[in-house]
């Protein structure tokens, strides 16, 4: 397991505002000093792993002697035999300060901030793996992000890893959600063509979305009758 320490996450005022859609309206100045605030509270690190495919079944494959089931996944490692599970976070500080305040206004403010210094942080992980690793494109998939790949998952990529919680201070708790909350964990794997969950999720209103819903590529993932 390799582990990357202090990932520089350097909060962009103008993205975060974008984000709250505060071009031109709202307390800027109480945004701003919500985000001097949180710069320091960010402590970036990650855990990954090399990982060969040992065995592509139907509808799972098997790393470290492992089985992963789903459709989506091993139909994207039909020409993969490298993997990297990775689990990343922020830590717990910024999570700690938000439910300090009352104001909800501010807890959502700060929660949008780690959520976007979370992403800053995986394209830390993600460069760093396309560099160290020669990769050209790269994708991800999380455990429990579609129906075809439930959250139970979660507990098996984590025994992939190793001790996380003794690397990077990330457990997962009793509904298998991570603690803290400002974590991500999945597996990139290289593509060609570039994959997004969200192309297969029919989730409508999703402020997260990276990709229009596909029925014709989900129906090809054959995860749509
Ligand atoms: S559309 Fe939203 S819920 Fe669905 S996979 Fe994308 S980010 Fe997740």
């Amino acid at each position: 397991m390799e582990n990357l320490e202090h990932i520089p996450v350097s909060l962009d005022l103008g993205k975060i505002k974008r984000r709250l859609h505060m071009e031109r309206t709202g307390d800027l100045s109480q945004l701003q000093t919500l985000v001097e605030a949180a710069q320091p509270l960010i402590a970036a690190r990650a855990v990954y792993k090399v990982c060969y495919i040992e065995e592509k079944l139907e509808d799972a494959i098997l790393i470290d002697g492992i089985r992963l089931k789903s459709r989506v996944l091993r139909k994207n490692l039909e020409d993969v035999e490298r993997v990297f599970p990775y689990v990343i976070t922020i830590g717990n500080k910024l999570e700690e300060k938000a439910r300090s305040y009352n104001d909800l206004l501010k807890q959502y403010y700060l929660d949008t901030i780690g959520n976007i210094a979370l992403v800053t942080a995986r394209g830390f992980l993600e460069d760093r793996l396309r560099s160290r690793y020669a990769l050209a494109g790269m994708s991800s998939m999380s455990p429990g992000s579609l129906k075809d790949w439930p959250i139970e998952d979660q507990r098996l990529m984590f025994s992939i890893l190793g001790d996380v919680e003794a690397s990077i201070g990330v457990r997962l708790n009793q509904s298998l959600l991570m603690i803290p909350g400002k974590s991500l964990s999945g597996i990139y794997f290289p593509t060609e063509i570039p994959f997004y969950t969200c192309q297969l999720c029919p989730r409508e209103r999703c402020p997260s979305r990276k990709a229009s819903y596909d029925a014709t590529l989900a129906r090809e993932y054959g995860i749509l009758e």
